[in-house]
């Protein structure tokens, strides 16, 4: 088929596609079918002998070291219950270095001796497994003739069953660790880094009177993505191998109407919405909030907040649950955080909050934050832990992919800073000067017509464009990016926010041993920190051009691309600092560092090759045609003497000298060899891979906007946008 038969196909497709029915009926209705898939406590608590059901439950809520013995009886009710609910197959489901959910199926069923077949599963099995690791980035942290890694139970986020058509599997989720017990994962350093920011916050809290507090952290994760109708996304070779468009013009009509935000939600899209929350709600997954984005074809899910690494796991289940329901209904759901070149991307604002069930948030302020102390001294905590680790968050959220977005005035600047809004910054301000004695109230708002009521105004404003921003209750890091797992940022928070509460509560401590007052310990404390730290709030316009020049002055980094950012894990500080809280060891931190210039290698390698294969193979000779097609056309007219008008020849000849070039210096970029040195090919994929592809991409949008349309071979943004 031609491009243009292809593409014509799939617009006669997306015009023909009727959404498959979903409904909420019956048992089916939302309430019912909450958890319904997941070995929740309700379901152990009915399952499990008493005295198992308290140990497991002291484990999660209250991070007791779990009881080696409860296993089998764990295991055997979780086995029962899976054959219940159709399983056939069990799996440990891992997050290794990927970002990516790996998972290794297990039958339940054994054969035995007289050849039928039991069905098996022991305390052993659920506690741990042994997948080969040979195949998942290690950094280093492994030889390949040691290719053991083990997998082990994660007792603090429940196992559920994952239906298929085919059938369905038990999941316990679990962490991956090498044979010397150094983590391979994502989960493993989050709940390292859970448990020592908890034992900080405890300390702070029992000063303030509150014993033997378990403090976890919690994680609202708002994803955004894209949703393209998948004959489109077939039909771009560039999308089902990279995950962004590596050509395209602009659309004669953009986001510039500010139309699509907050707009109607196009029926098919509500109907797959639906379709995905019902599942969410079946695996306990509480989907809360869904609207439009910015960019068209874009949209936002925010499920409610959890515990951090609970949080995690669900944000993963929820990417894979809507790659695969978008698919049902005829459409590509795209996670990448710069699908389209100037089109809004997408990130993935990751909420964070620290607290418990006895004592809420511990990051709500009340309405006179002034003389909230308590919360005055955690939030103080974020802002020393985000001045002086600022590298470190930078470097949580580094990547090839969002690299596209960080900086672009779409989302937060590579700068990191804090937005406290105008209530707390004043709160601080007069910390800075001595103490704080008022707070400025809540404000009501007129809307100058009778029968609306009056609304009461929040006392800090939102800032969109503040990579860490104070939003009344918790604090929103902005800058990581929609295809990233959470568990990255948030171990780093946790991190640095235990360096924060360990020293804020070692500076208290010692104040209160040599028999200073308490309040005035923690009014030096407070005014301490924000003279040391306060540069690094910002409450302006993060997207102004004179926000980077001011940062500089006030000594903020701006690292720019994830080269610069990576070098951070690895300073001796850094290294110290997660040591020291029992998180990574020098060499995992070496490990993640390796992994992390070997992913932005891999990724822009495959980007390079595409660009380089679609370019020879798809856009030169479409190009050629229409040229061929014009040069024919002024031969025949000349033939037929009648005067003909050369420039639309050159016209067109010019991006194809330019396009033709640009594909050679890939080709040969592409074969350079650069060594074979991690840092050495991350830098070769930056300086050389990037700019080259820059240039034919320059070369082929200019021709797409020439090129007869009919010969065009690529879906256009104005059809993957526009048409869903
Ligand atoms: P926004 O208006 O900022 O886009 P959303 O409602 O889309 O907000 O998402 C806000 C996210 O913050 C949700 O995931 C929500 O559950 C989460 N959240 C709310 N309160 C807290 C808190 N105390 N700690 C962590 N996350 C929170
Ligand atoms: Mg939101």
């Amino acid at each position: 088929m031609s491009g243009n038969a292809v593409r014509r196909e799939a617009i006669w497709n997306v015009e023909a596609y009727v959404p498959p029915a979903i409904s909420f009926n019956g048992a089916e209705a939302p309430g019912e079918i909450f958890g319904l898939n997941v070995f929740s406590k309700t379901v152990m608590q009915k399952r499990l002998p008493k005295s198992v059901y308290k140990s497991v439950i002291a484990t999660i809520e209250h991070g007791a070291m779990l009881d080696p013995d409860v296993a089998d009886a764990v295991a055997s009710a979780m086995k029962d219950w899976a054959l219940e609910k159709g399983a056939t197959h069990y799996a440990h489901v891992f997050y290794p270095l990927t970002g990516l959910t790996a998972e290794k199926h297990d039958s339940f069923f054994e054969p035995v001796g007289d050849g039928s077949s039991l069905a098996e599963f022991a305390g052993k099995t659920l506690v741990q497994g042994e997948p080969d690791a040979s195949s998942f980035p290690n950094g280093g942290l492994r030889n390949t003739f040691e290719a053991r890694g083990y997998t082990g139970w994660d007792v603090t986020s429940p196992a559920y069953i994952l239906e298929n058509p085919n059938g369905n599997t038990l999941c316990i989720p679990t962490v991956f660790v090498s044979m010397t017990g150094e983590a391979l994962d994502h989960k493993t350093p989050l709940l390292r880094s859970q448990q020592a920011m908890g034992e900080h916050a405890a300390r702070i809290l029992t000063l303030f009177g509150h014993e033997n507090q378990n403090v976890v952290a919690f994680c609202g994760p708002e994803q955004e993505y894209f949703l393209v109708d998948r004959h489109f996304f077939l039909a771009r070779p560039d999308l089902l191998n990279a995950g962004r468009t590596l050509f395209g013009t602009k659309p004669p009509k953009g986001q510039e109407f500010d139309d699509h935000y907050f707009g109607a939600i196009p029926d098919r899209v509500l109907g797959f919405m639906m379709d995905t929350e019902r599942e969410l709600f079946k695996l306990g997954i509480p989907a809360k909030t869904r609207h439009n984005e910015v960019a068209p074809g874009q949209f936002e899910i925010a499920p409610m907040f959890e515990r951090g690494n609970l949080a995690a796991d669900h944000q993963q289940l929820l990417m894979t649950t809507f790659k695969a329901i978008a698919k049902k209904h005829g459409m590509e759901c795209l996670f990448h955080e710069k699908p389209f070149a100037g089109v809004n991307g997408s990130g993935k604002h990751v909420n964070f909050s620290l607290g418990n069930a006895d004592l809420g948030s511990l990051l709500v302020p009340g309405d006179t934050p002034h003389d909230n102390a308590q919360f005055l001294v955690f939030c103080a905590a974020v802002i020393r832990a985000v001045h002086k680790y600022a590298g470190l968050l930078r470097a949580s959220v580094a990547s090839a992919t969002n690299d596209h977005r960080l900086g672009a005035n779409e989302a937060p600047p590579a700068i990191i800073s804090i937005f406290l809004g105008d209530q707390l910054a004043d709160v601080f301000e007069q910390i800075a000067k001595g103490a704080a004695s008022s707070s400025k109230g809540k404000g009501v708002m007129h809307i100058g017509v009778d029968t609306l009521p009056v609304l009461p105004t929040d006392p800090g404003d939102r800032n969109r464009t503040s990579p860490f921003a104070f939003t009344g209750n918790r604090f929103e890091f902005r800058a990581p990016g929609s295809m990233q797992t959470v568990a990255g940022p948030m171990t780093t928070i946790n991190t640095i926010m235990a360096d924060s509460l360990d020293y804020a509560a070692g500076v208290l401590e010692t104040a209160v041993a040599a028999g200073t007052d308490f309040d005035t310990a923690v009014q030096d404390l407070l005014t301490q920190i924000i003279t040391d730290h306060g540069n690094v709030v910002f409450n302006g316009d993060g997207y102004s051009a004179e926000w980077p020049i001011e940062a500089e002055q006030r000594g903020l980094a701006n690292l720019k691309t994830t080269l610069d950012a990576l070098p951070e894990l690895v300073t001796e500080s850094a290294m110290e600092l997660f040591e020291r809280y029992g998180v990574f060891n020098h060499r995992e931190m070496h490990s993640r560092y390796e992994i992390g210039l070997e992913q932005y290698a891999l990724t822009i390698g495959v980007e390079a090759r595409l660009s380089l294969e679609i370019g020879t193979t798809a856009i030169l000779p479409a190009a050629v045609k229409h040229q061929t097609e014009i040069a024919l056309n002024i031969g025949a007219l000349k033939a037929a003497g009648v005067e003909a008008d050369i420039a639309p020849l050159d016209e067109v000849s010019a991006p194809i000298t330019a396009l033709r070039a640009g594909l050679a210096t890939l080709r040969a970029a592409l074969k350079s060899d650069v060594g074979h040195s991690a840092l050495a090919e991350a830098e070769h994929a930056r300086d050389v891979l990037l700019p080259a592809m820059a240039d034919v991409r320059a070369a082929a949008d200019a021709l797409e906007e020439l090129v007869a349309d009919e010969l065009w071979p690529l879906p256009t943004y104005q059809e993957m946008l526009f048409i869903l």
